[in-house]
This record gives C-alpha cells, sequence and structure tokens, in this order.
C-alpha cells in the first residue's frame, strides 16, 4: 500500500503547504497540512501522480461490435433452436455461419476485454486502426443478414 517513508511526508506537506486541496475522503480542506493524515477524518494521504483521463474511446469502439455480434449471436442460437424443436426449417447456410460468425466475434471481443491493459498501451493511431478493422469485419456480414431477412423473405 502507501509509502509512507518521511521523504514522502516531506513532499506531501510542502505540495499543501499553499494549496486547497479537498480530503479524498471526507473533503476537509488539507491546506498547511502537518502529517500525511487527514485532521478530519484520519485517513491516510500520500502524494501520487494520476492520469488526467483514461483514453477509452478506441477501446470500446473496438469491442463494440464484437459485443454485439456476441449478443445477436446468442438470441439467434435461441430462435434457432426453437424453431427446430418445433419442427420449423430447413434454414439457409448462412444462417448457421452468422451465427458461428457471432458466437467467434463475442469470444474475441472478450478476450481483448480481458486484455485491455495492452491495448490501452497501443499508440491511438494503432488503437484507431483496431477499431476500424473490428468494424470493417462486422459491416460485411451485417450487411448479409441484412440481405438475408429483408430481401430473400
Ligand atoms: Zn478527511
Amino acid at each position: 500500500m502507501a509509502d509512507t517513508r518521511d521523504g514522502d511526508t516531506g513532499r506531501l506537506v510542502e505540495f499543501l503547504q499553499d494549496r486547497d486541496v479537498p480530503c479524498p475522503q471526507c473533503g476537509y480542506n488539507l491546506r498547511n497540512l502537518t502529517g500525511d493524515d487527514c485532521p478530519e477524518c484520519g485517513q491516510k494521504l500520500r502524494l501520487s501522480v494520476g492520469e488526467q483521463h483514461l483514453r477509452f474511446g478506441w477501446f470500446l469502439a473496438a469491442v463494440t461490435p464484437g459485443l454485439f455480434s456476441g449478443i445477436a449471436a446468442v438470441l439467434m442460437l435461441i430462435l434457432i433452436l426453437a424453431a427446430k424443436a418445433t419442427g420449423a426449417g430447413p434454414f439457409p447456410p448462412a444462417i448457421d455461419a452468422l451465427a458461428l460468425f457471432g458466437f467467434a466475434s463475442g469470444a474475441a471481443a472478450l478476450a481483448l476485454i480481458v486484455r485491455r491493459r495492452k491495448f490501452l498501451q497501443l499508440r491511438p493511431q494503432v488503437q484507431r486502426t483496431w477499431a476500424i478493422v473490428a468494424w470493417a469485419i462486422h459491416g460485411l456480414p451485417f450487411l448479409g443478414l441484412v440481405v438475408l431477412v429483408f430481401v430473400t423473405a
């Protein structure tokens, strides 16, 4: 946890000498703090470097089509099983292929979520490329699905 060496406390006290900074726990103004804990609530404090805001945009863009496909595949599987149970069909092989694609895509999206740290370490241009590739891969099967449902039905 927090390192409370004297040097760190010294830098914390120095930092708060001329700044109005609220305690992250209780909001008490820590200006002129003399130790490494909040005088109001007793929370241990330390000086640290934080990110202004994490860039999640390309990550969300890259993961969205896969998640959508995975959810769509589950719904398709339910419909396929229900239709087969009631003796409907046969279905064009493209339906099974689309469901398979959806499952693979959903699995890829989950893998990306698990390894999001690696993704966020990539340069923004590389992240953008992955997002574009993900959308391109999903654009064609989606068009295929639209054609299948609305044109051939
Ligand atoms: Zn406090």
